[in-house]
C-alpha cells in the first residue's frame, strides 16, 4: 500500500504514546484525549460527516459499528422491521459478514457487465423489500476500480425507500480533498486508517477503522465499554480501539496538511492511470470509467492467457518475486486477475520498473504460446527461484539460471533473493495440521486446584 514514513511512525514508540493503559484516569490522559479529539475532526472534515468514532479495530469492525447505528436508529423510530441490507455483488466479503453480524438478511444486487450497480435490479430489490429495507452497502470507487457514475442516484433511490446509504470508505485514497462520502448520499461510513492515512498494513498488525456518521446518526456511534447504554453499542473493549497507533495517523494529516492530501489523491489517481495504460496492451485492464479512465486501482485480466497458455494469475505473481515485487492483490475481487494500486508514494521510475518487469513477463507468457517451453517446464511455473535453487549442482530446466535470476539487466545492481520456493497455496487450507498436544494429554495432566 503506502508509504509509512518514519516521521509518522516515530511518535508510537514514545513512552507518552507507548505506555498507557487504555483505562488510565482521564486527567492523566489529556493528550492523548487531544489527539483523539483532532484526529476524529480531521477525519469528519475529510469525509463531510458529523461524527467519527475512532474505536473500532478494523474496517470491518467499523462496518459492524456503522450498521448497528443503523439498526439503532431505524429501531429508535419504530422502524424495527427494517432488517434487509442490500449489497451489491462486487462488495468485499466482509460487507455481508458485517449485515449478518449486526442482525441483518443480505439481499445481493447484481452488477452490470461494466462493474457498476445494476440500476434496475436495484429498483427490482426496492420494490420486493421497500419497508425492510434497512441499508444499502455500497463502496465507492468500488472494488471494481472505478468511479461509479450513478452514485448519487442508488443513494437518492434507497433514500427514497427510507433506507441508509453506508459507503465502505476502503478506498478512500481516490477521494481525499476531491469528493465527500458524506455529501454525495452516505449516511455513513468507515475508514480504514491502515489503508489510506498511512498505518503500516499486513502482517496481521492493529488497524483502526474509524466509523463516521451523518448528524441523525451521532447518537448511535459506538458507546464506552464501562458504561452500559441502550443505543451506542460499544464495538471493541475500549473506548478508543487501537490508540497506540493513532499519532501515525494525526501525523500524517497534520504534515500533509488539506493541500498535501488533496495532491496524494491526485498523484495516486495518476499512478493507477499511468500503470494501467502502460499495462492495457499487454494484460486488458477489466473495467474502466465511461472515458476508459479508472480510480485508484486497475484490474488485470489474466483469464484469455490462462484460457490460451495455461499462464495464470498466479504464476504472474510469484513470477514478480524474481523481478524484485511483492505480488498485487491476487483473484480479488475477479478471479483469475490481479489488481494493481500503486498508490501515491512510488515515484515514475518504479512504476516505470514495475511495467518493465510485467512487460517482460508477458514476453515470457508469449514464449510459452509459441511453443519456447511448456508452461510446466517455464521460468513461470518455476517461480519464485530461490538461490539454493539457483546454485544446486543440478538444474534440469530448459532455461538458463540467468534467466531466472536476471530476466531484466536492472536487476544485477539490486536483486531481491525470495526465500522460498513455491508451495501448493491451498493445500494448507485444505489439511489443517495442528501443532498442539492432542486433547488426551490435557486428560491425564495433574488437577488444578479449583481458586478459592
Ligand atoms: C479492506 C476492505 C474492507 C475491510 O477492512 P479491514 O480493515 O480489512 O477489516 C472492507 N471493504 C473494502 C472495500 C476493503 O477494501
Amino acid at each position: 500500500m503506502k508509504l509509512n514514513a518514519t516521521a509518522e511512525m516515530e511518535a508510537i514508540s514514545w513512552p507518552g504514546f507507548a505506555d498507557l493503559h487504555p483505562f488510565v484516569p482521564a486527567d492523566q490522559a489529556q493528550g492523548y484525549a487531544e489527539l483523539i479529539d483532532g484526529l476524529e475532526s480531521a477525519l469528519a472534515e475529510i469525509t463531510g460527516y458529523a461524527g467519527v468514532s475512532v474505536q473500532p479495530n478494523a474496517g470491518s469492525q467499523g462496518e459492524l459499528a456503522g450498521l448497528l447505528a443503523i439498526r439503532g436508529y431505524h429501531v429508535s423510530r419504530g422502524d424495527a422491521d427494517r432488517d434487509v441490507c442490500l449489497i451489491p455483488a462486487s462488495a468485499h466479503g466482509t460487507n455481508a459478514a458485517s449485515a449478518v453480524l449486526a442482525g441483518l438478511k443480505v439481499e445481493v444486487v447484481a452488477t452490470a457487465p461494466d462493474g457498476e450497480v445494476l440500476l434496475d435490479d436495484l429498483r427490482a430489490k426496492l420494490e420486493n423489500h421497500g419497508p425492510r429495507v434497512a441499508a444499502i452497502m455500497i463502496t465507492y470507487p468500488s472494488t471494481h476500480g472505478v468511479y461509479e457514475e450513478h452514485v448519487r442516484e442508488v443513494c437518492d433511490l434507497v433514500h427514497d425507500a427510507g433506507g441508509q446509504v453506508y459507503i465502505d470508505g476502503a478506498n478512500l485514497n481516490a477521494l481525499v480533498g476531491l469528493a465527500r462520502p458524506g455529501e454525495f448520499g452516505g449516511d455513513v461510513s468507515h475508514l480504514n486508517l491502515h489503508k489510506t492515512f498511512c498505518i503500516p498494513h499486513g502482517g496481521g498488525g492493529p488497524g483502526v477503522g474509524p466509523v463516521a456518521v451523518a448528524e441523525h446518526l451521532v447518537p448511535f456511534l459506538p458507546g464506552d465499554p464501562l458504561v452500559a447504554s441502550p443505543s451506542a453499542t460499544p464495538v471493541s473493549g475500549t473506548r478508543f480501539g487501537s490508540a497506540g497507533i493513532l499519532p501515525i495517523s494525526y501525523a500524517y494529516v497534520a504534515l500533509m496538511g488539506p493541500d498535501g492530501l488533496t495532491e496524494a489523491t491526485k498523484v495516486a489517481v495518476l499512478a493507477a492511470n499511468y500503470v494501467a495504460s502502460r499495462l492495457h496492451h499487454h494484460f486488458p485492464v477489466l473495467y474502466t470509467g465511461p472515458n476508459g479512465l479508472v480510480a485508484h486501482e486497475s484490474i488485470l485480466d489474466l483469464r484469455r492467457i490462462t484460457a490460451e497458455t495455461g499462464v495464470t494469475a498466479e504464476d504472474v505473481a510469484k513470477r514478480l518475486m524474481d523481478y524484485g515485487f511483492h505480488a498485487p492483490t491476487l483473484s480479488f475481487p475477479v478471479a483469475g486477475t490481479l489488481m494493481v494500486e500503486p498508490t501515491e508514494s512510488e515515484d515514475l521510475a518504479e512504476l516505470d520498473r514495475f511495467v518493465d518487469a510485467l512487460v517482460a513477463i508477458r514476453g515470457e507468457i508469449d514464449a510459452v504460446a509459441s511453443g519456447r517451453w511448456s508452461v510446466e517446464e517455464s521460468p513461470l511455473r518455476g517461480a519464485p527461484h530461490t538461490a539454493a535453487a539457483l546454485t544446486a549442482d543440478t538444474w534440469g530446466r530448459p532455461y538458463s539460471r540467468e534467466l531466472a535470476a536476471y530476466p531484466v539487466a536492472s536487476l544485477r545492481g539490486a536483486k531481491y533473493w525470495p526465500p522460498v520456493r513455491r508451495v501448493d497455496g491451498a493445500r494448507g487450507d485444505r489439511n489443517l495440521v495442528c501443532s498442539c498436544p492432542p486433547i488426551e494429554s490435557y486428560a491425564s495432566a495433574p488437577q488444578t486446584a479449583p481458586l478459592s
